[in-house]
């Protein structure tokens, strides 16, 4: 590995999605703008490309969100995606969401919203609703779906070869990329961060972009700031939230003994049911293991040895501290439970014959792994001081590629996106923190 630089223009910490991805656009939009190349960006990773979330994300690109600023978020996204496809693994084969009739207002409104910024969908409601999944999945048992979102342009993409995909385009713009380089501390002067303190020696950086995953509480927290926050709210209310909660994520594969496909022998699309009215049964037992159902799957794909499917159900709330290392799969603390296989499988049975009595084919390995969360649940895309820029994506954002795209001007000097304004830190400050909203999940 060559030796660290002691100084640099811009050092990105961490190198998963947001790291690469922001690495990479800085280092063109440096270029564009004449202002300098990937040779002024290093991107540090304590472990190595994908080691945090992003490579062992289910690998779902999709808009499902009820925030809606979040929708031209996306929309950049899928440009990235759909940039180079085969080098990000990406598999554009839609999203399809269903849910009951108490969220068909909600479904008009992100249709509508997601149109108005180019993220062509379609709505299907009542009997339309339920003959659309049937003429995908003829094996749906759509009699409780009112209401169902097609996302053309979702799909879904490998985990692993999105980041290395990534990393080659910064290599290929002379961004350089350490791994094994952790950063222990920050030497904060003045307000501003002067340099980094890593286990290999400081690097004195001018602008510093935190790309952490579920490590961005340690680090908010060796940056002096303060674990909880005032979160004012759009009706004048005001409340003290933790910075940072921790969630487990709880996904799982089941092995299918017919290849998944759909009636046009196609790789389906990603399928996302949430029925806050339907409990989901154990179809041995008759035991209720939930009084709703929440499950989204793909096609397992290169994540299995096998044919099969991915997915995964609600996370469940960790709270504000949690264990961080070792990670994901290499955590004991945070593997799906067996509930969690039960529930899975009696839901996707539930949902299509073929799945019916899928138990014995579920795949018993280690699984899951944990985000960070903010206040609002939505993402923090901002200058947290005058030269730390942080993308803090609360465990939004394997899918969201076009952040590092439009984050890149601003980090260059330019004008910050518009689409960026609304994930201003300022908005707990200014009482327009986001509310409830109207689903089990956390991924608002
Ligand atoms: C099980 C699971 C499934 C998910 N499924 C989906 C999905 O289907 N679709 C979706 O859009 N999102 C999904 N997410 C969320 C998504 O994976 C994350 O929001 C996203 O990957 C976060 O990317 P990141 O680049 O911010 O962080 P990470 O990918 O976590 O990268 C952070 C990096 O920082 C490095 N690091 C940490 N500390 C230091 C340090 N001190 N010094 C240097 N480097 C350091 C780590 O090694 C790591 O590589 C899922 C998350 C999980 C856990």
């Amino acid at each position: 590995m060559d030796a660290l630089p002691q100084s640099t223009t811009y050092a990105v910490v961490g190198a998963g999605i947001h790291g690469l991805s922001t690495a990479w656009h800085l280092a063109m939009e440096l270029q564009r703008t004449g202002k300098g190349s990937g040779a002024d960006v290093v991107v540090l990773d304590k472990e190595g490309v994908g080691a945090g979330a992003s490579g062992i994300a289910c690998g779902c690109v999709r808009n499902l969100y009820m925030t809606e600023p979040l929708h031209a978020i996306l929309r950049h996204s899928v440009d990235v995606w759909m940039y180079d496809p085969v080098g990000f693994g990406f598999q554009q084969v839609g999203y399809v969401s269903a849910g009951e009739a108490n969220q068909i207002d909600d479904y008009q409104r992100m249709h509508k919203s997601q149109n108005a910024v180019g993220y062509h969908s379609d709505l299907y409601e009542g009997q339309q609703a339920r003959d659309f999944v049937k003429s995908i999945w003829p094996d749906f048992k759509a009699d409780g779906i009112d209401v169902v979102l097609h996302e053309k342009v979702s799909g879904y993409a490998g985990t692993m070869q999105a980041c290395h995909g990534l990393a080659q385009k910064c290599l290929d713009h002379g961004v350089r990329l350490y791994t094994g380089v952790e950063v222990l501390g920050y030497d904060v002067t003045g307000g501003q961060v002067e340099a980094l303190i890593t286990n290999r020696g400081r690097i004195q950086a001018d602008v510093v972009v935190l790309c952490l995953g579920a490590w961005i509480a340690k680090h908010w927290e060796m940056l002096g700031r303060d674990a909880s926050i005032s979160c004012g709210y759009a009706d004048g209310n005001r409340v003290d939230k933790d910075m940072w909660t921790f969630w487990r994520l709880k996904e799982g594969e089941v092995y299918v003994h017919q290849p998944y496909r759909d009636a046009r022998d196609l790789d389906p699309p990603v399928l996302h049911v949430e029925l806050m009215n339907t409990p989901v049964v154990d179809p041995d037992t008759g035991k209720e293991l939930a009084d709703h159902t929440y499950v989204y799957w793909k096609n397992g794909a290169e994540r299995m040895d096998r044919p099969g499917v991915q997915g995964g159900t609600l996370p469940a709330q960790i709270g504000p501290k949690a264990t961080l290392d070792p990670y994901g799969h290499f955590n004991d603390e945070y593997q799906a439970e067996a509930w969690f296989a039960d529930y899975f499988c009696a839901a996707l049975g539930q949902l299509m014959g073929r799945f019916e009595g899928c138990r014995g084919d579920f795949r018993e390995r280690r699984n899951g792994g944990i985000g960070a969360f903010t206040p609002d649940n939505v993402p923090i895309f901002d200058w947290i001081m005058p030269n730390v820029w942080m993308n803090a994506d609360s465990n939004h954002g394997f899918k969201m590629t076009g952040v590092g795209k439009l984050v890149a001007s601003s980090l260059a000097g330019g004008a910050k996106a518009s689409e960026l304004e609304p994930f201003a830190i300022k908005r707990f400050a200014d009482g327009w923190t986001y509310g409830a909203s109207n689903s089990h999940s956390p991924w608002v």
